[in-house]
Parts: structure tokens; sequence; C-alpha cells
């Protein structure tokens, strides 16, 4: 059964409801407690991105693509090429997991009384019958594709949270999952309305561990009365105090000078 995620409450410890706490909510109370704080219990969000229409687009005929090789129970040339003994998993839920608007994946954890799910991307079966968490990225760079960015600690969470929440729904999940890479060549001659894509599976070794860990912690957060830390990654509170301290020093002074109100706001 699915709950409608869309639903904006903060959290309630005395609802017997489950909390819902996606996947990306998690990647955020890592990346900084006081903007988790802020979208789930005081139901501030981050101002939305622009979407990502060219990724989204690869992520939809990368999907098509595996689908073809799901149905055929064959490996797609990509894994033969990287040697990976593998085939897209068939399986009736696949539609859902892959809903990560409303669906997705989810488990019940009930120590924290959260419904934690993500929507993934795809899932490969070996020949042992583990599963392989994969995800699809989209980028355009010139050089060779990696995971050895800072910030792409993102991306490595992401598919650990997918494997606990594999594991968590009983299934048997490598600890080995892999990141199809489409790389956007812009070194080409000309545009000629075609975008040309260098694709590399590369293979990450995740371990879940934390996510048991983290769930009592984001409860915590939840149930502070204390406004959390700010992360150390993001300029935006920063920048922030200092506008605000610049627009007062300047109402106040602008106030001094013509017995004006202005308003700055
Ligand atoms: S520092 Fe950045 S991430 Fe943290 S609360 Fe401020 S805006 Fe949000």
């Amino acid at each position: 059964m699915s709950a409608n995620y869309r639903v904006r409450k903060p959290y309630n410890p005395d609802s017997k409801e489950p909390f819902p706490v996606s996947r990306s909510k998690i990647d955020l109370f890592l990346e900084c407690q006081r903007c988790f704080y802020l979208d789930r219990q005081l139901l501030v969000g981050r101002p939305r991105s622009f979407p990502f229409n060219l990724n989204n687009a690869v992520d939809e005929l990368l999907k098509k693509e595996f689908d073809i090789h799901r149905e055929k129970e064959t490996p797609h040339p990509l894994m033969s090429s990287y040697g990976i003994q593998a085939v897209p998993f068939k399986h009736e839920k696949m539609e859902e997991w892959r809903d990560a608007l409303r669906r997705g994946i989810q488990y019940h954890d009930k120590g924290t009384n959260f419904l934690v799910r993500g929507g993934i991307d795809d899932v490969w079966q070996s020949p042992d019958g583990n599963l392989i968490i994969v995800d699809y990225k989209a980028t355009s760079k010139k050089g060779k594709v990696s995971l050895d960015a800072p910030w792409q600690i993102s991306y490595k969470r992401q598919i650990e949270v997918y494997q606990w929440l594999f594991r968590k729904n009983g299934f048997p999940v490598s600890d080995t999952g892999y990141f199809v890479y489409a790389n956007g060549r812009s070194d080409e001659k000309a545009f000629d309305a075609k975008l040309e894509f260098d694709i590399d599976v590369i293979p990450y070794t995740g371990n879940d561990e934390w996510v048991d860990g983290i769930l009592p912690k984001i409860k915590k957060c939840l149930l502070s009365e204390d406004i959390p830390p700010v992360g150390d990654g993001c300029e935006y509170c920063p920048y922030r105090e200092a506008a605000g301290k610049s627009l007062l020093a300047k109402r106040k002074e602008s106030q001094k000078d013509s017995g004006t109100q202005t308003s700055f706001v």
C-alpha cells in the first residue's frame, strides 16, 4: 500500500501514521541539518531548481534500452562490454520502485515510525540471485567521468540508501552497485541538432551500515526545540545574514538622512 507523499505536514511524534522520509531528504539532513529542519518541520523548502530536462531525457532513453533487455532477460551490450555478469532484473514492482514522486521502494522503520523511500533508476541481477543497484547519471564534461569529486558523496549515499531499502525488503543485494554515466561530447565539429554521448559504467562498493544509525538522529533533529546548526558546504545562510545586515544598515542611514521610511523587503 502506498501513501500520498505530496501532503506536507510537520513531524508529529504522536501520529500513528508513518512519517515519510525520502532518500533525498536523508541526503539533505547530512548536507545541512538546518535546511532539513526548515524543510520537514517548518515546511519551508528550498526554492526549486530548474528542471534538468536533458538529464531526464537521457534517463528515460536508458530505461527504455535496458527494459528491452529486461523483457528478453538478456544482458545489455554495455554490461557485456564491461564484463558484468548480470541481466536487468525483471520484477512486477519495477515501475512502482521507479516512481520517485509517489511510491518508490519503501520500508517502514518501526523504531522511528519513518517510512523511508526512494525511486530507483534500475536494478540488475547476477546469476547467484543478488541484486545490483544501478543509477543513471548524465553530464557534459571534458575528459573521463569519475566519482572523485567531493560533492559526489551524494551519489554514493544514494546507491547505499537503495541497497539498504532492498535489503530491508528481503532481497539479497550485492555491495557493488553501478553508475551508468552518460557524458555529452562538446568536442564534435558541429552540433547538427545531435548530441553524442560517451557512456561509462562505473562500479561503486557501497556500505549501507550508516543508514540504520542516521534515522534516530533525524528523529532527534525533528523533535528538537533548538534550531539545528548550519552545514559546512553551503554559503546561502552566511550570504543571507550578511545581506540582511547590509540592508538594515542602509535603511537606517536613509531614514536618518531623509526622515522617510524606506522598505528594502
Ligand atoms: S546554509 Fe544553506 S543548506 Fe543550510 S540552511 Fe542555510 S540555505 Fe539551507
